[in-house]
């Protein structure tokens, strides 16, 4: 059987026309999935009754179920999801108070990238995630707004991809699962909406430049010198600091969209006065935006958030220095909303 959300559209039109059906079923097809928000044929009510059984012979739409479902006050949802071959991946939904509604997904089974900090890293990397698995995280979360009637405008309205796994080590597959998110027959979400963020894998961020899309890309910097970014992303060991800034300047140059620099400050270990001054002496003059993420720390792992005080000096550092700061904290540290924490959890 096939799996629905792994054909493109123009492989679901041409199953349509190799069996002399008219190929707008295909968009009828969509429209119940994306906007009507069903599970199964049989609830396509204005395609034949045949041709519904006919189409439920030859394709499954969702191949994944919910295992677990966590809600924290703050409106965040997490689902813990069981593909088809029992492995485990995460999706989340983030609610703010502008009505945004942010899906974060997972691209992989596990990681390779190994940083010393993530739980998802920490069992390495199992497999590569289909399209079609990249979309149902999507329809599953899109399904915690509601039915179609009743929403209202519960509608996802945002995405990032920063959820298990390194999205550019596995483009051939996120890249029509989000041409799907932005197509208007799909989520409709808006390219600028999407935020992918890497640890910084040149040739990707290259390649991804080359798609002409305006997403916006968040590189993981987490420090300015190579050495101590090899102990923190150990499997970005031959990759320099300045060839991921290169590469992220280069993205900007092609797609006009800035990129976001992330930096995960980690109590003692790249939150001290010298880091900061360190990482001015490099980004100064570059047109990046600068995001300093207090760590939030995972169970059995021995890294710890920095003191406020320490975070507001290095962040008055980095101003001081003329860069565009930011600090943002992770939604949903109760649920565990760091990636590969409710998956590792389960095992
Ligand atoms: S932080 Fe991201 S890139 Fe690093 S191990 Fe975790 S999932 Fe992989």
């Amino acid at each position: 059987m096939l799996h629905l959300l792994d054909q493109t559209p123009d492989q679901l039109q041409a199953w349509f026309v190799e069996r002399g059906l008219p190929s707008y079923r295909a968009g009828q097809v969509w429209r119940w999935v994306f906007g009507g928000r069903v599970a199964e044929f049989e609830q396509m009510t204005d395609l034949p009754r045949a041709l519904r059984s006919q189409l439920a012979d030859a394709f499954g739409i969702f191949t994944s179920r919910v295992v677990k479902h966590q809600q924290a006050d703050d409106g965040t949802e997490k689902l813990l999801l069981e593909l088809a071959d029992a492995q485990r991946i995460e999706c989340v939904l983030l609610r703010d108070d502008q009505e945004h509604r942010t899906i974060c997904i997972s691209t992989q089974v596990g990681c390779a990238m190994g940083c010393v900090f993530c739980a998802s890293g920490l069992d390495g990397l199992v497999r590569n995630l289909r399209s079609g698995e990249i979309i149902e995280q999507m329809l599953h979360v899109q399904r915690l707004l509601g039915s179609e009637t009743e929403r209202g405008d519960q509608r996802l309205s945002h995405m990032v991809v920063m959820g298990m796994g390194e999205p550019l080590a596995n483009l051939d597959a996120l890249l029509p699962a989000l041409a799907v998110a932005t197509s208007p027959d799909g989520l409709g979400i808006g390219a600028r909406r999407i935020t992918i963020s890497t640890v910084g894998l040149p040739a990707g961020i290259r390649r991804l430049a080359e798609q002409d899309r305006p997403y916006h890309l968040a590189v993981s910097l987490h420090a300015a010198d190579d050495a101590l970014r090899n102990r923190l992303v150990p499997a970005g060991s031959k990759v320099s600091v300045a060839s991921i800034l290169a590469a992220s300047e280069d993205y900007f140059e092609k797609t006009g969209r800035r990129v976001t620099l992330e930096y995960g400050l980690l109590a003692d270990l790249n939150d001290r006065p010298e880091h900061a001054g360190r990482l001015v002496t490099r980004l100064q003059g570059r047109p990046a935006l600068i995001n300093v993420i207090p760590y939030n720390p995972v169970p059995g792992l021995p890294y710890r958030r920095p003191t406020a005080a320490a975070t507001a000096r290095f962040v008055g550092t980095l101003r001081q220095g003329g860069l565009n700061v930011k600090i943002r904290y992770r939604k949903g540290d109760r649920i565990g909303a760091a990636c590969g924490q409710l998956r590792r959890g389960r095992q």
